[in-house]
């Protein structure tokens, strides 16, 4: 049976795929509903059809899932920012659990994959440090921001996301309040006029210091004492600065960024070791489990003060540092160089001596410095974008023997493919950990020990 567009259906949920999005089945035919979950039996309105396939919508839940809960926020249905948050937090654990386990058997081939339970939040709201809100008009040309509804950049008006942190609200009023009162226009895309593209807002989590910094379409801010004045009123308000981006383009910040009151940075700290995060440094969006993140990483590295450990793809030195505490060198490899930058102040900040940092692709540093200098590792540690590693990289880790290759991955599918090319040189999966760095959202982290497979 093929269905046609505006078709009603009565459908029951039996899977769930990667986005998050229901699926079920009439008769062979597979229907995909967003805002489903597995258990649900629900009236859905087909959307797009295909052959075998079609896209419907939700109308009417029929008999809600037992694994279903009522979403803490108003808006989860709509906004881009949350996926899954219409299940139990357990039930979400479950799914990112099922995520890693079935890339790993159907892309990896891997048949007994030694897992072990997922890190979950204790408390699974509230867990980002970082926000960048997107400022705009309501139809009346009132300023609004909030965060884009799923695929679009349409702002849906909410200052209260129960992912960031509860004092972002006060910010956003703050800067909205100063906008109104000061006549400063929000940025439109569509026309590339107006002032204010975004709001990035960031905190310490230990520290309580707070930064705000400002997306502009322009060189400067009016009235900027006025945003000051404001802004400083509230505890821990450490940076405050505006970025410049007056490109027609997605990306959020500018490349040139101007301080406007107090220091440049805010400071934070990741277990014992202290990081500065200025507008434009990548450091981890969830603190919290970060630490428990790179403690799974550290242990899996298994190190006892003699090794030498190249991290690959290593940012702002996050892992390098925290490997540094118990390896005897650690080497780091990053593209970006601001990044590198950051990383070797990092260490510096924190006495650490024993870690050295290189900038350029991990495909090409590793390989010259093996091929070249012969040098040597006992554990190698990646941890790459969500594309996974280069071919050539994987070929010359695999080369140079390390006694143990940690893998952390943001992408369980480009984990599989990657793990399964690993271990057809010699390797073993010996451990794999799911880690929950972003509850709400379909996004799950994992960390893989492999080992020489010594017969
Ligand atoms: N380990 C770090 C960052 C991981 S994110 C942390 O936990 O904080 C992945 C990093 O890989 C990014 O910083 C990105 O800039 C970098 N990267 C991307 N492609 C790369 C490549 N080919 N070689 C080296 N680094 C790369």
């Amino acid at each position: 049976m093929e269905y046609k567009k505006n078709d009603l259906v009565t459908v029951t949920i039996t899977d769930m795929g990667h986005d998050g999005e229901g699926i079920g089945k009439i008769d062979g035919y597979t229907l995909f509903v967003k805002d489903t979950v597995i258990g649900d039996t629900a009236e859905v309105k087909i959307m797009k059809s295909k052959k075998n396939y079609a896209y419907a919508r939700l109308m009417r839940l029929i008999t809600p899932s037992d694994r279903r809960t009522d979403p803490i926020c108003p808006y989860a249905r709509q906004c881009g920012g949350c996926q899954i948050q219409e299940l139990k937090y357990g039930e979400q654990l479950r799914f990112k659990e099922e995520k890693i386990r079935e890339s790993l058997t159907r892309i990896g081939g891997f048949a007994d994959i030694p897992m072990e339970p997922i890190i979950g939040m204790e408390n699974p709201y509230h867990y980002r440090n970082k926000a960048q809100f997107p400022v705009g008009t309501d139809r009346n040309g009132n300023l609004i921001t909030g965060f884009y509804a799923g695929r679009t950049h349409t702002i849906i008006n909410n200052t209260r996301c129960y992912l960031g942190v509860e004092k972002n609200e006060e910010v956003l009023q703050r800067v909205l309040g100063y906008m109104r009162e000061n006549h400063v226009s929000a940025y439109n895309e569509t026309t590339g006029k107006g002032l204010v593209r975004h709001i990035l807002i960031r905190c310490g989590f230990k520290t309580k210091e707070w930064m705000v910094c400002l997306v502009i379409n322009g060189r400067s801010l009016p009235a900027a004492d006025r945003l000051v004045e404001s802004l400083r009123q509230m505890d821990g308000m450490t940076s405050i600065t505006y970025s410049v981006n007056m490109e027609r383009t997605n990306v959020i910040m500018g490349k040139e960024t101007g301080l406007l009151w107090g220091k440049p940075y805010i400071t934070d700290y990741i277990g014992d070791i202290r990081y500065q995060i200025s507008p434009l440094s990548f450091f981890q969006v969830n603190p919290v489990q970060t630490e428990k993140l790179y403690a799974t990483a550290l242990e899996f590295a298994g190190l006892t003060g003699e090794e030498t450990v190249w991290d690959l793809y290593c940012g702002i030195g996050t892992i390098s540092l925290f490997l540094a505490q118990k390896a005897k060198m650690v080497y780091g490899v990053e593209i970006v160089p601001q990044a590198i930058e950051d990383a070797r102040r990092n260490a510096e900040i924190n006495g650490i001596t024993n870690a050295q940092f290189f900038v350029g692709r991990a495909e090409e540093v590793l390989p010259e410095k093996y091929e070249k200098e012969g040098v040597h590792a006992d554990v190698i540690v990646v941890d790459p974008p969500r594309k996974g590693c280069d071919e050539t990289l994987i070929r010359t880790m695999v080369k140079m023997r390390p006694e143990r290759i940690v893998y952390v991955s943001c992408d369980p599918a480009t984990l599989a493919r990657d793990l399964k090319k690993i271990c057809e040189e010699g390797y073993e999966v010996r451990r794999v950990r799911g880690a929950d760095m972003f509850p709400g959202t379909v996004h799950v982290e994992t960390v893989a020990l492999l080992t020489l497979d010594v017969v």
